[in-house]
């Protein structure tokens, strides 16, 4: 459809999921009280957080640049499993983007790429009850949509991966902390596929 993203509105996604994180800490932490150690919501937050204080310091000539410092503020602020894996998914993110305009197609490939990262680092599939079960059908629902261009494409992303959130609720976790808690981790909502919902929900709301 023509449509392309300016570095602005990169930012702008970022800005905004730091302010829904913050209003939803609490309920993020919550989930992770039920099936990990209460403290998802807080390492979100306190990411986030960084993340809006180095985007105020510096300036970025491309969405790779201020991908790359988003990356590592998370890596180096967020102690959690959700800092390395969330820091890698933007690293990787931003490696793709390129210095090019970024249409529906070229962020679909950044989003994979992304993802790809965390499931390196993470080790974990579908259906082991992580983030990466909102993550997986978002890809597919985004790339089935991307021709229909951006709007649509993130539209149906969110939505797909909110399916894949609740998809996962009933399962047993096997990775993470959720996963010590074996036979009882089932019925509990994910948090870090809740977050990545909210993730998703941003940029539909600033990207297109
Ligand atoms: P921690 O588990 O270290 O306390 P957080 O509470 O911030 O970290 O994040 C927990 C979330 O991280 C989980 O809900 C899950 O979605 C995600 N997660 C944990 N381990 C993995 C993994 N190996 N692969 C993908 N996601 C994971
Ligand atoms: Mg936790």
């Amino acid at each position: 459809m023509g449509d392309t993203i300016e570095v602005a509105q990169f930012s702008d996604w970022m800005r905004r999921y730091a302010g829904v994180i913050h209003e939803n800490a609490a309920m993020l932490t919550e989930l992770d009280s039920a099936i990990g150690d209460a403290d998802h919501g807080s390492n979100m937050d306190r990411g986030m957080s960084a993340v809006v204080a180095a985007l105020e310091a510096g300036e970025f000539a491309s969405g790779a640049d201020l991908f790359k410092k988003i990356g590592m503020t998370l890596v180096s602020s967020v102690g959690g499993a959700s800092g390395p894996l969330y820091g890698t998914f933007f690293l990787r993110f931003g490696g793709k983007l390129g210095d090019g305009p970024v249409d529906a197609q070229a962020l679909g490939v950044a989003l994979r790429a992304g993802v790809e990262g965390i499931v390196q680092r993470g080790k974990a599939e579908v259906g082991d009850k992580t983030m990466i079960d909102a993550w997986a059908p978002a890809l597919e629902a985004y790339d089935a949509a991307a021709p229909d261009g951006l709007d649509a494409a993130l539209r149906a992303a969110a939505e797909a991966g909110a399916g894949g959130r609740d998809a996962a609720t009933p399962l047993v976790a096997r990775k993470g902390r959720a996963s010590y808690l074996g036979e009882r981790s089932a019925g509990h909502q994910d948090p870090g596929a809740t977050s990545s919902v909210l993730l998703l929900e941003a940029a539909a709301a600033t990207l297109a």
